[in-house]
């Protein structure tokens, strides 16, 4: 039961000898508290208590006590054909997936495969943890280890691959699995599983190696290893003083949001500093369920981050993947990386160009809040770290070739698939209702002649077309002027058709209202003291 969140904002919270502030904001009187019901962690359902996601019918009866205990969601993992088919109606493709005998391994919570929609073979939720028959398909540069992490471990399961952190697999297990897995080579196996054994040989190499500051545990996922020995490797992790910080990766909070609990939050929190990366890919798994799971880690004062793969059929959308970030800052979650997906065995059909990456950073950036934009990565093909894919790193676009180089200087390639089925935008729901930038022309806007706020020298003189006005101004619905406070500018009042008050003529005796008179570089600036309520662009 999650308890409403009480603000600070009633009467008691004021500071002594504050004055009653006399304007619609103050206090009211009442002393009801302050519920905030737009934090996604306190989202009510119809019947008023907290929201909770779709179950599939065949799990209708159980009651939710055990539904909401994540020990029996593991043990209640769907991974059979006839298992899968209680709950989704499989495509044919779907079903000779599921047959496959040698195939990377099916477990799916039943909270997750309630998430899927029964009837949509293209559902996002579907295409990350179902089968189909394309995982079988070969493609150019395929590998199973595309990261050389085997070559990169001094110890079974410590990749050193950078200068001062490690990636720790303490685990193969996960909560479900991801087709699309990059290390499907020994994830899901339990044969493979490291053991007591392995892992106190990856701390004393820890221990004996001091320019490492930074520990990755992963796997596999982390959080799924038994509560005590996470414990134990946490605690002998914060014996080594010279590792500074922790970090989890983990899709536990995604495919089991069950199991962030408070025991284990507070278990956590004693071996700060500790960072947590989740991983989501599409705003649809992103439920009431997650967003509290999502609240108790940040509650617990881990800072958290998310990575996402640009998959195919999934999230290669500018306007899916804006939708996932703006839900991800919602619930605290700053986005850190958005992955090409690797080359690894069965991830054939989920690869994108690396065009359509850039496509995404260049939909987001300014578009939305810099918080919300992550940073687009190739994960360098047979070991070379994760490169940023922008100038200085992009060295160029050959042949089916990208030539990136990575933070050493080393020059390496990504393969481009050769088939890639483009994002079917007539029926994804977030491209026909695209969220709306009023007032933006955009580059279309641009190139027919709108101007931009920052020209070059000599650009009003020699340039100017007609009397175009700067872009954003240009469609009222952008900026509403409400008469609160001055309205900066000339080209703004004249627009808004507002008398044109003598302002106070500056150090030079020039006004502001003059600023379009200035030559570039002479612009008056503001005196000490004096409201500075110009845009830069006013001043051109
Ligand atoms: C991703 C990764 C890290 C962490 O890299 P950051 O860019 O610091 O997040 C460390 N080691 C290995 C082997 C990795 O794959
Ligand atoms: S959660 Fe991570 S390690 Fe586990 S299957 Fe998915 S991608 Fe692989």
């Amino acid at each position: 039961m999650v308890e409403p969140r009480v603000g600070d904002h009633g009467p008691a919270a004021r500071l002594a000898g504050e004055t009653e502030p006399a304007n619609a904001l103050a206090p009211r009187s009442d002393d009801t508290p302050f519920v905030n019901l737009r934090d996604p962690a306190r989202t009510l359902g119809p019947d008023g208590r907290p929201a909770v996601s779709r179950r599939a019918p065949i799990w209708a009866d159980v009651p939710d006590e055990r539904w909401n205990d994540w020990r029996w969601q593991l043990s209640n993992r769907v991974n059979t054909l006839e298992e899968v088919e209680r709950v989704l109606n499989l495509t044919d493709d779907e079903r000779a997936g599921l047959s496959t005998p040698d195939k990377f391994r099916v477990d799916i919570t039943p909270y997750f495969i309630s998430l899927i929609d029964p009837d949509d073979p293209n559902d996002p939720i579907r295409r990350q943890v179902i089968p189909t028959d394309c995982e079988h398909e070969a493609f150019t540069a395929m590998m199973e280890d595309s990261l050389a992490e085997d070559r990169h471990s001094p110890v079974p399961g410590l990749v050193h691959r950078y200068p001062d952190r490690v990636l720790m697999l303490v685990t193969t297990q996960c909560a479900s699995y991801c087709r699309y897995c990059t290390r499907s080579r020994i994830v899901g196996d339990a044969s493979q599983n490291f053991n007591r054994h392995d892992i106190e040989a990856q701390l004393d190499y820890l221990r004996r190696t001091p320019q490492v500051r930074d520990v990755l545990l992963s796997g596999g996922d982390a959080l799924t290893l038994n509560p005590k020995l996470l414990e134990s490797v946490l605690r002998s992790l914060r014996e080594i003083p010279h590792i500074e910080i922790i970090r989890i990766g983990s899709r536990v909070p995604v495919f089991l949001p069950q199991r962030i609990d408070d025991e284990l939050c507070e278990m956590l929190a004693k071996y700060h500093p500790l960072w947590v990366n989740l991983h989501f890919n599409h705003p649809d798994e992103i439920t009431p369920e997650v967003s509290r799971a999502c609240d108790k880690l940040a509650g617990a004062g881990i800072p958290l981050g998310n990575q996402s793969v640009l998959l195919a059929g999934i999230n290669d959308c500018v306007h899916i993947m804006k939708a996932l970030v703006h839900k991800l800052v919602e619930n605290r979650v700053r986005p850190y990386y958005i992955y090409q997906c690797d080359l690894v065995e069965g991830s054939g059909h989920f690869r994108t160009p690396v065009g359509k990456g850039l496509e995404i950073i260049e939909g987001l950036r300014g578009h939305t809040s810099g918080y919300a934009v992550p940073t687009y990565v190739v994960d360098a093909p047979g070991g070379g770290g994760k490169i940023p894919v922008m100038p200085n790193y992009l060295i160029s676009f050959s042949d089916h070739k990208v030539v990136l180089r990575n933070y050493e200087g080393y020059i390496t390639t990504y393969e481009e698939p050769v088939q890639y089925t483009p994002h079917d935008q007539a029926n994804c729901r977030y491209c026909q209702h695209p969220r709306s930038e009023p007032g933006q022309g955009g580059i279309a806007g641009l190139l027919q002649g709108d101007r931009l706020w920052i020209e070059p020298a000599d650009f009003e003189q020699t340039h100017r077309r007609g009397n175009v006005a700067p872009h954003r101004l240009q469609d009222p619905s952008k900026w509403v002027p409400y008469g609160v406070g001055p309205i900066e500018g000339k080209a703004a009042k004249e627009r808004a058709g507002l008398p044109l008050p003598g302002l106070e003529p500056g150090s030079n005796g020039r006004t502001q209202l003059d600023a379009d008179a200035y030559a570039p570089g002479e612009e008056p600036r503001p005196r000490e003291g004096e409201p500075t309520g110009w845009s830069h662009g006013e001043l051109l």
